[in-house]
């Protein structure tokens, strides 16, 4: 167990510091993201609805091959609720096609499915996404390298703050996973986003009453917005923060 965890451990600190795309976060924080990944219906009616009642947008991180069909997570995405997200000015961003792990598969098939994904967002949308989540956070070397240099960002699943520098190559993210009795640990990273003057970002997937152990309450999601608005922090949608990165970095790039 020790061991295993001690690996853990290395493997994430080489996914973090190697293929490395380092910007400054300069103007954006604190600022906040909300991502949906795969993304489950209720993501959207009822996650969506929640940022929308408060003036924010979120991120759906879309695995195409997902749409119609239903997992632990509940029914996922129709074809319709994705034309409805965009109308309502949330932002739809890959998240491969069959929501495959990069540690699974030889890199080639990866980025045959990776390809794929976006394709279809495309040809079904109309709308090219420009952002990237790994499926299970899976990330390996040649795919950072490789994928992140094709995607204005990608993002995983370590935890954190994206501050004061921030590797478009793997952004950190945060589960936001539970019920209410989960606030005051979200909080926190709140206020540590706060005086960091970062860009945090979460993530959850079904958003529901009872929510799978991979998704929260709806509950949890207002608190948690409510919070992050009453801080003073702005909600943006990945692409809007990663835009102003982009436009405001001198930081070096290993591209
Ligand atoms: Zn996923």
């Amino acid at each position: 167990m020790m061991l295993r965890s001690g690996l853990g451990d290395l493997r994430r600190r080489l996914l973090s510091s190697l293929h490395s795309r380092p910007a400054s976060l300069g103007e954006p924080g604190p600022v906040v993201s909300f991502c949906f990944d795969d993304f489950p219906l209720t993501a959207y009616t009822g996650g969506g609805a929640i940022l929308k009642r408060y003036g924010a947008r979120g991120t759906y991180y879309v695995a195409m091959g997902l749409m119609n069909t239903s997992n632990h997570l509940g029914d996922h995405f129709r074809r319709q609720d994705l034309d409805s997200l965009l109308t309502d000015g949330h932002e739809l961003a890959c998240h491969t096609y069959s929501h495959i792990s990069c540690r699974a598969v030889p890199f080639r098939v990866f980025e045959d499915d990776f390809n794929r994904g976006k394709d279809a967002i495309r040809k079904i949308t109309g709308c090219e996404p420009a952002n990237f989540s790994y499926p299970f956070g899976h990330v390996t070397l040649t795919a950072k390298k490789r994928v992140g240099a094709q995607v204005s960002s990608s993002r995983g699943i370590y935890a954190g703050v994206n501050a004061p520098m921030t590797d478009l190559n793997l952004l950190r993210a945060n589960g936001l996973y539970g019920d209410v009795n989960r606030f005051a640990a979200m909080d926190a990273l709140i206020v540590r986003n706060q005086k960091q003057r970062g860009w945090l970002i979460f993530y959850t997937h079904d958003v529901r009453p009872n929510p799978s152990e991979f998704g929260c309450t709806p509950e949890l999601l207002e608190q948690v917005v409510s919070s992050v608005l009453a801080r003073g922090c702005r909600i943006n949608p990945v692409d809007q923060v990663v835009r102003r990165v982009r436009m405001s970095s001198t930081g070096p790039s290993n591209l």
